[in-house]
């Protein structure tokens, strides 16, 4: 069926009618008759609900796939560019992280052997990959660890309440140590002043 293409634009977008449906990023790599096959998607929050993740509440992002037929396998391309909306890890409101990233994947058809660890293989018989989990997986990996607000965007309700709790806490600490059970027994062991 995805055999009469170089080139097709896929949307996922809010305007449309359907709901964005994970189908359209199955590939037949049997059907591909072209040496060079290129693929586009735009991402939007349709795509992050299809998928059952928790990570990305939604986005825009623009997929490029070029998939080159080599002999025995399939070299694909992906370039992703575009943004994610993700909780600030300071104020757990949401914010939009920039992302961009290009990965490769390298793709047999035949059976999957434990050792495959570059390569990805679909069953001959069927000759389909679906690209939707690696295209979120690449996109995950592209996030940084930290992530957080601009300076003074956060939210200013949440900024309070966490300056006003880690006071708390460092008064917590101070205390706590001048109690510690451990230090009022070393004291016993400190020679005692002579009366
Ligand atoms: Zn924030």
């Amino acid at each position: 069926m995805f055999g009469h293409f170089p080139f097709f634009l896929y949307l996922c977008s809010p305007k449309s009618v359907y709901m964005c449906s994970l189908e359209q990023f199955k590939i037949d790599l049997k059907g591909l008759t072209e040496e060079v096959t290129a693929l586009e998607w735009n991402l939007n929050k349709d795509f992050f609900d299809a998928l059952d993740q928790t990570e990305v509440e939604g986005g825009a992002l623009h997929v490029s796939l070029s998939i080159r037929k080599a002999s025995g396998f399939f070299e694909l391309q992906f370039h992703t560019v575009g943004t994610v909306d993700i909780t600030c890890d300071r104020c757990l409101d949401l914010m939009e992280q920039p992302i961009e990233t290009d990965n490769q994947l390298v793709v047999k058809l035949g059976t999957a052997t434990p050792e495959d660890d570059d390569t990805v293989t679909v069953d001959e018989n069927e000759g389909i990959l679906d690209t939707s989990w690696f295209i979120y997986e690449f996109i995950a990996l592209a996030i940084p660890i930290q992530h957080v607000h601009a300076p003074g965007k956060c939210n200013p309700a949440m900024t309070k309440a966490l300056e006003e709790l880690s006071a708390d806490r460092s008064g917590d600490e101070e205390s706590s140590q001048t109690v510690d059970p451990r230090w009022e027994k070393l004291k016993d062991l400190l020679p005692r002043p002579l009366s």
